[in-house]
């Protein structure tokens, strides 16, 4: 079938990218989901600093890649008849499939799934193979979601389904932002209670993150961030306490769990530097692959430390979008305060300008009226 997506052709492209346009709007052709595959009709995709970070070449994928990892949509078509979604139902994308049997999967969520990792290195779907192809040339899928399109063929081990009442925009949101940072939290910190919880890096990811660990009863959050906006942010969303990283390192705040969420060398820095001793620094922040750090082992070993990096939240998405999910309806989790604006699929090289400046926390791309 035809359908509508924003593909990368070239990395490296010169902001601002309202000029450059580094994501042309392209008609592709869509091929019919193989047996383990599900074709999903994509209401909403929210723009992720993944998906620049794929645009500015700080992660070399293959190209041309239809990009968008974060969404949600209808199910409007099986490619088997024994499938775990019906037609009609709301899934979430999540953006490392998880094959089950691989020594990985069963580590509990901890490393991400070994053939689900492959695939999406090589813009491959689970079953292997792309589905995408623009003027007779396969497309690469982006962490088997590409989600900036009218239509994606996603293998049934990447999607979760969710309820009806679940906004599309919010439903999308939980499949990266919320997945990730809330997972970090929750799979990796596991604060007590009467601890405080910092979290540093106030992007999508980071307060989500935030808004996360601020459902969990009896524990501070304190947000952290180099600009003094994000900060006010996080105050306004309901930290407990917020400040800049230098007042944070002047001033001699520490935390029990600290969260990095910002993929900067400096910002590693600063979360291990505000760890309490005993505490735990949990890494989530993608750095370019050439980033590196110091910091003393010594304290390390002196203060039992722990220091430990997770992907995706470490998390196991079917069991924790619907958790996510059930928090939201209780009105524990207000997701929708995360997302700053809504825009057509034709605005997507300006949103990823407005990321870029640090203004926004999540756009979402919006396709109304699309039929099936
Ligand atoms: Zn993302
Ligand atoms: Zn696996």
């Amino acid at each position: 079938m035809k359908i509508r997506g924003a593909v990368l052709s070239s990395r490296g492209s010169e902001p601002p990218y309202v000029n450059s346009l580094p994501l042309a709007i392209e008609e592709l052709e869509l091929d019919a989901p193989g047996e383990t595959e599900v074709l999903v009709r994509i209401e909403a995709a929210g723009i992720c600093h993944s998906d620049l970070s794929v645009v500015d070449g700080s992660r070399e994928r293959p190209l041309p890649m239809l990009l968008g990892h974060e969404a949600a949509g209808i199910v409007v078509g099986l490619g088997g008849p024994a499938s775990s979604v019906e037609i009609g139902r709301r899934v979430v994308a999540s953006f490392l499939p998880r094959c089950g049997v691989c020594s990985a999967c069963r580590t509990g969520g901890r490393l991400p799934c070994i053939p689900g990792s492959a695939a999406n290195t090589e813009g491959a779907l689970l079953a292997g193979g792309r589905r995408l192809h623009l003027h007779g040339v396969p497309v690469a899928h982006h962490l088997g979601v590409s989600g900036f399109a009218t239509h994606a063929v996603m293998d049934i081990r990447s999607v979760v389904p969710v309820g009806d009442d679940i906004p599309p925009d919010i439903a999308a949101v939980l499949g990266c932002a919320v997945l990730t940072g809330g997972g970090a939290v929750l799979n990796v910190g596991r604060p007590e209670r009467g601890q405080t919880v910092a979290i540093v890096g106030l992007g999508g990811v980071g307060m989500a993150a935030l808004l996360v660990a601020m459902s969990i009863e009896g524990i501070t959050v304190v947000g952290v961030d180099s600009n003094p906006d994000k900060v006010a942010r996080a105050l306004a969303l309901g930290a407990t306490r917020s400040m800049t990283a230098d007042e944070a390192l002047e001033g001699g705040f520490s935390a029990a769990v600290v969260v990095e969420c910002a993929g900067a060398a400096r910002a590693f820095e600063t979360a291990v530097c505000i760890t309490a001793p005993g505490g735990r620094t949990v890494s989530i922040g993608l750095p370019a692959p050439t980033a590196e750090v110091r910091f003393s082992p010594l304290r390390l070993v002196a203060e039992a430390r722990e220091i430990v990096g997770s992907y995706l939240g470490s998390a196991i998405p079917s069991r924790d979008i619907p958790f996510y999910e059930s928090l939201w309806r209780a009105g524990r989790l207000p997701v929708e305060d995360l997302i700053t604006s809504h825009i057509p699929l034709s605005e997507i090289n300006r949103g990823l300008d407005a990321l870029a400046s640090g203004d926004v926390l999540r756009q979402i791309v919006e396709f109304p009226g699309v039929a099936a």
